[in-house]
């Protein structure tokens, strides 16, 4: 039964930046986590949580991220962004009667937005940045 280390946020940064620099674009975060769990694997065996690893990668600068969406049909009120956890900016509209109307939420970490219909994150694409 091997053991799993759990690597520091440096290594993962470290890691990810050696996977970025021969892959130009990665297709899920599955394979992301996959990718630098290989990148890191060496004496011992490393395990990155795909959330923990998905805030890594945004947080890095290192990686575009492509969000892929369904819609849930459902209206609600959203305070956090799904994705990355920051706080929502509502996008808002000015009414004829002077008044404004919530059209959707935005992120301004991530990029993640969504309408009133709420825009679920189904998959994540990871493209090299610059
Ligand atoms: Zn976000």
């Amino acid at each position: 039964m091997p053991r799993y280390h759990i690597p520091d946020e440096k290594q993962v940064v470290e890691a990810l930046q050696r996977v970025m620099s021969t892959k130009r674009e990665v297709h899920s975060q599955r394979s992301l986590k996959r990718l630098v769990e290989k990148e890191l694997e060496g004496e011992m065996l490393y395990k990155v949580g795909e959330v923990r690893l998905r805030h890594l990668a945004i947080d890095s600068g290192l990686v575009n991220l492509q969000i892929h969406v369904r819609e849930s049909g459902k209206t609600r009120t959203m305070i956090r962004c799904p994705v990355c956890t920051s706080r929502l900016k509502r996008v808002r509209n000015m009414t004829v009667y002077g008044g404004t109307v919530t059209l959707g939420y935005h992120c301004g970490r991530c990029g993640y937005w969504t309408g009133l219909k709420h825009r679920v994150p189904t998959r994540y694409v990871f493209t090299r940045r610059g």
